[in-house]
């Protein structure tokens, strides 16, 4: 089943010592885990970081080692631990957001990759390869800038919030009297300083994003039900605009007791900021989409819940879709120069799902519309329970005693 260690092809000694003198000299953690979930390499870097000798490491269970937790302590699910989820999807999962518990119980922020290692015999996935580096340092800077940004866009944001309150007294009839003349140029000036508010909101969250420090309260919800109340809030814009909204669940109806009951998508997310994700992304179909309709649909495997925003609007030209999750990046066309918009809502967009290992990427046809796809983790019925159960049982009284 394993092939670390097991002596299938006989390395040359000096093979072996060059191995163990690179993994030295490498800065980074380096961790081998097999299928069986031990540990079977552990580098001086790992040692280092997380405070376990090499020796004491290799041969454990890597889930007592490598101890990973939210940026409140919170440890991770065991099913949405990095390493868990590069053993079960056999792809490469990042995490950039998480803090490794060391042996004495220090907290330190590190980024890690975990990539499939496949055998070179039968081609068969036998373990994981984990590259963990200590970020505290990056953390610091990142936090300075952060901090910077933040203030700039609170300090801007005062005496444009003022402008904006001002634009609206003059427009006020019962406030202030102004020729016909004179309010066509303040309802533009009000536009611009609407605009202008809603780009430092962007700006603030996308440096955030980028930073890695956004705030996110990942919990269990099911992704059915928030999509329906988007869709239902979505179905008054819609309709002003004579398009159609609909919404599509599909993936399998469960029967219980005889009843067909419709599915159910678990994942583990902040429901404010995927429902900043979906509903940008509703907003944007309803904004590009001049006739036709829109369509919010909702499926899955066992493994993943995928989202799918379909419009039949202007779409997107081929050369535009690799920049499209770029910040600032708008198509430039007539339409899209008279529709407002900051350019970057798709960038925060990307940056939230990614938090949530998940993928969201565009498939679009010039003149016949657009779907935006979004690839989210999955959680069976019983993991999404059990981890409501473990939430509950942390936050009442009665658990803590
Ligand atoms: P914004 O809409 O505020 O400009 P986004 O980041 O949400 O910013 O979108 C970036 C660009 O992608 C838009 O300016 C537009 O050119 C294009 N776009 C996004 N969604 C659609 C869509 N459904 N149909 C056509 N173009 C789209």
């Amino acid at each position: 089943m394993l092939g670390f260690g097991s002596k299938k092809s006989k390395e040359p000694q000096s093979q072996e010592l060059n191995t163990e003198f690179l993994l030295s000299a490498i800065v980074d953690g380096v961790v081998l885990v097999g299928q069986d979930n031990t540990i079977h390499l552990f580098s001086p870097a790992a040692s280092s970081i997380s405070g376990w000798a090499v020796k004491e490491a290799v041969g454990l269970d890597y889930r007592s080692v490598l101890i990973i937790t939210d940026e409140h302590g919170q440890a991770y699910p065991p099913d949405l631990h990095p390493f868990a989820q590069a053993l079960k999807t056999h792809s490469t999962v990042k995490d950039s957001r998480g803090l490794l518990s060391t042996k004495s119980g220090k907290l330190v922020p590190i980024s890690l990759i975990v990539s499939p290692v496949v055998e070179d015999v039968d081609k068969m996935t036998t373990g994981v390869l984990g590259v963990l580096r200590d970020i505290t340092s990056e953390r610091v800077e990142e936090n300075r800038r952060s901090e910077f940004v933040s203030t700039a866009s609170h300090e801007m944001r005062t005496p444009i919030a003022a402008i904006e309150g001002y634009l609206s007294l003059a427009l006020n009839p019962k406030v202030a009297m102004v020729d016909n003349r004179g309010r066509n140029l303040l309802e533009k000036a009000h536009t611009a300083t609407k605009h202008l508010s809603a780009l430092f909101v962007d700006l603030l969250t996308s440096a955030k994003a980028e930073d890695g420090r956004l705030a996110s309260y990942p919990k269990v919800i099911e992704l059915g039900e928030a999509l329906e109340q988007i869709a239902d809030a979505s179905r008054f814009p819609a309709q002003k605009k004579g398009l159609e909204l609909k919404f599509v669940l599909s993936g399998g109806n469960d029967v219980r007791g005889g009843k067909v009951v419709r599915p159910l998508f678990y994942v583990y997310v902040d429901p404010n900021r995927i429902r900043e994700v979906l509903q940008n992304l509703v907003d944007n179909a309803l904004k590009y989409t001049n006739e036709g309709s829109v369509t919010i649909a909702l499926t899955g495997d066992a493994s993943v819940v995928q989202v799918q925003i379909r419009d039949t609007g202007m779409g997107i030209p081929e050369e535009d879709i690799p920049h499209l999750f770029q910040k600032f990046y708008r198509v430039d066309n007539s339409m899209t120069r008279s529709i407002g918009g900051t350019g970057l809502g798709l960038f925060i967009g990307k940056k939230i799902v990614e938090l949530y290992n998940g993928r969201i990427w565009v498939e679009s046809q010039v003149g016949k519309g657009s779907t935006f796809f979004i690839n989210l983790p999955r959680l069976t019925t019983e993991q999404a329970l059990q981890i409501q159960k473990n939430e509950a049982s942390t936050l009442s009284p009665l658990g803590n005693s």
